[in-house]
């Protein structure tokens, strides 16, 4: 790295330190309506020319939080690169630590049925791999806990540069924890799913975790969700 591009990363991180995906102003939810006029497009904080590649470098053999210490490997994203449209969980579980892949396990699979499921319902021709899917933290939380808000906070960083190179229409926040790291909102997923919010200048929708959706007498959260989703893929794609 040359004196001039280590001066634009200090820069770029000391600028993160202030405005961190966490510590942004809250938006208000812009209720059941489409965001239809979103502020203009905001200065990007990454680094210029950031690429998914370059996140990939630079997060290395990652030991900045203890998650590290339990992870068999970092789940760091998966899916088109220009994708209008990006899912953002909470944190791998056994599965995905055993892969590096996200959403592979039983929610995963929920998830794949729920994306291509609703979109087939919509005629919208959509598959799995033509979106983007992610986590708030790259590494397994042992016992599947809730990522704690320092490792949160750290690989938040890196959540906000994929997000900033992809530049996606809409993102779609799954469970309380994506909702709350992305939007800085408090309340809990019931109250803000089905809602645009936003990231920076980009829509967010919430909705349930998968997780959440598997376990029983959770029907009418299902609906719910199916139709979170239906709002959400007929923004991205009509
Ligand atoms: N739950 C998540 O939040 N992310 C995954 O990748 C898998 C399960």
């Amino acid at each position: 790295m040359d004196a001039d591009q280590l001066r634009r990363y200090l820069e770029f991180y000391q600028d993160l330190r202030v405005k961190t995906l966490y510590r942004q102003p809250r938006s208000a939810p812009v209720a059941e309506a489409e965001p239809e006029r979103l502020p203009e497009s905001l200065p990007s904080l990454a680094p210029a020319g950031d690429s998914l590649f370059q996140i990939l470098e630079d997060i290395g053999d990652c030991r900045r939080c203890r998650l590290h210490e339990g992870r068999s490997k970092i789940v760091f994203g998966v899916g088109n690169e220009h994708s209008p449209l990006v899912f953002v969980g909470e944190g791998p579980g056994a599965d995905e630590d055993a892969q590096g892949i996200p959403f592979v396990g039983r929610a995963g699979q929920l998830l794949t049925q729920m994306i291509e499921g609703t979109a087939q319902k919509e005629g919208i021709p959509l598959k799995r791999e033509e979106i983007y899917i992610c986590n708030v933290v790259k590494c397994r939380p042992p016992g599947n806990r809730t990522p704690e808000p320092d490792e949160m906070e750290i690989c938040g960083q890196f959540l906000y540069r994929q997000l900033s190179a992809i530049r996606p229409k809409a993102i779609c926040a799954l469970g309380g924890t994506a909702a709350r790291a992305l939007t800085g909102h408090k309340e809990g997923v019931t109250k803000m799913r089905g809602k645009w919010f936003q990231w920076r200048d980009l829509p967010v929708m919430v909705t349930y975790h998968p997780s959440y959706l598997l376990r029983p007498y959770n029907q009418s959260a299902k609906r719910e969700a199916w139709e979170d989703l239906k709002k959400l893929l007929h923004f991205v794609y009509d």
